[in-house]
């Protein structure tokens, strides 16, 4: 009815990447609240997020200890920023929290309001820093195709997808190389170790042609989360991390799904052993109450940076809520609760009964791929298995599994041809269960409609 809340959603928002109901032919979902991994409508229906709302509410939806941070923090001391080197205690604190946790001896942070800020803000340390070090043009950006880095106008160039043409982006200058995705890019007849090989000589080449002497930095999300789950191919950053050594260039992991615990670890470096030059954190860092970002630098680039500011006695940049209080004390709370409370190791104990329920339903012939790490997993659906042939249509297969699993009281996310699969950390194996009979039903029905 005009009156009801889908349809009061529909008349007087928009929505970010989708126009319901006219592509996803679906009404919208109001939710009023949640309890543990569940989301419940303003029609009383509950429902299994198998998405942590975006990747980021990984303590659920009801967390007391998370929400009495919170309220504790607005009581004491409710907002403040972070420039002119004032800054609330619990700024202070988190920033000594993030470099302890961080896999750096010592470092500074700069904090944002989103992972996109964030990535941003590096950029403009890079721009900044090297331009100080008398190489102004040191300004291009590599990342990867299907890499996802946020929505700015910066952080949308930095993103891999196409979708960025609608708005004249990339910005000149951003480089995507090939995304590190064996089963889908590998060659005919090359092996995975071959295939990590030449991206590592693609990327050495790149450099070679733009020029060093030109490249700002390179960023790389540990397992590229909104391009669909991909994990790095075999040694893929072991291959690539001595190639931008040889160059000179700063690598920047953006660990704003990885970070803390998605893969199990604290960083997703850590899960594929590399140590980046900086790490771009968001999402999990407050556990989803918060909207806030940081860049934490290591050793090297927070002593670069730091003279390049000495020059110029600033630098000029900051957000009015940069290390707002509020986020602070809650995220002090998330990294205790996440990594103290067992949350991680939850994704460290149930990741192998994880891997054992995609296993079974990838027996599927319409499903290509399974793949993933930790509590972060897709299922790639396939028109024909054996050739990888997609279904047509962007979108078309996931998203009517997204919008069965709906129907079914479980929400999972499409992403191009995959369903993606990203719980909160405090999901039990029987919740894990019901998102894996779920999940196979709405598959079973899809497929034979499709068939
Ligand atoms: N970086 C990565 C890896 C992300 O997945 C995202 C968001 O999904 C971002 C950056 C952008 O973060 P935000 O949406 O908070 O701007």
């Amino acid at each position: 009815t005009p009156q009801s809340w889908e349809a009061r959603a529909d008349e007087y928002s928009l929505y970010g990447f989708t126009d319901l109901p006219s592509v996803h032919k679906r009404g919208a979902v109001v939710l009023t609240h949640g309890e543990g991994p569940y989301v419940v409508d303003v029609n009383g229906n509950r429902y299994l997020d198998a998405n942590s709302g975006l990747w980021n509410m990984v303590a659920g939806f009801d967390h007391k200890g998370l929400a009495q941070a919170a309220k504790d923090q607005y009581d004491r001391f409710p907002g403040y920023h972070a420039f002119f080197g004032r800054m609330s205690d619990q700024t202070v604190m988190l920033s000594e929290k993030l470099v302890e946790v961080s896999p750096f001896s010592r470092g500074k942070v700069f904090y944002t309001n989103s992972g996109s800020e964030a990535n941003d803000t590096m950029v403009k340390m890079l721009w900044f820093m090297h331009a100080s070090e008398g190489n102004p043009q040191k300004r291009k950006i590599l990342t990867r195709w299907n890499a996802y880095h946020g929505v700015t106008a910066v952080s949308a160039s930095m993103t891999g997808k196409p979708y960025n043409e609608v708005f004249g982006l990339p910005l000149p200058g951003f480089i995507h190389l090939t995304c590190p995705h064996y089963w889908r890019f590998g060659e005919e007849g090359e092996t995975e170790a071959a295939f990590t090989q030449r991206l590592a000589r693609e990327l050495d080449e790149t450099i070679q042609r733009e020029g060093a002497d030109t490249i700002a930095g390179f960023f790389a999300e540990p397992v590229q989360g909104a391009g669909g789950v991909i994990p790095p191919s075999e040694g893929y950053f072991q291959a690539i991390l001595p190639v931008l050594k040889k160059h000179g260039i700063p690598m920047i992991a953006d660990e704003v799904i990885c970070g803390f615990g998605r893969t199990g670890n604290t960083w997703g470096s850590i899960t594929y052993d590399f140590v980046p030059d900086a790490i771009i954190s968001s999402k999990n860092l407050t556990a989803g109450l918060f909207p806030m970002g940081a860049v934490i630098l290591g050793p090297e680039l927070t002593d670069r940076l730091q003279a390049a500011i000495d020059k110029i006695e600033e630098f000029p940049h900051g957000f009015t809520a940069s290390g707002h209080p509020v986020g602070c004390a809650i995220a002090l709370k998330a990294i205790d609760v996440v990594m103290n409370e067992g949350l991680a190791q939850n994704v460290i104990d149930l990741a192998p009964r994880f891997e054992d329920g995609l296993r079974q339903l990838a027996q599927n012939p319409n499903i290509g791929e399974y793949r993933g790490v930790g509590f972060m997993w897709a299922l790639e659906a396939v028109r024909d298995k054996a050739t990888k042939t997609p279904f047509e249509g962007h979108l078309s297969v996931s998203e009517r599994i997204a919008n069965t699993c709906t129907d079914m009281g479980l929400i999972c996310r499409p992403l191009g041809q995959s369903i993606v699969l990203c719980p909160p950390f405090i999901l039990t194996p029987a919740q894990m269960d019901e998102m894996f009979e779920k999940l196979d039903k709405a598959l079973g029905k899809v497929f034979a409609e499709l068939a």
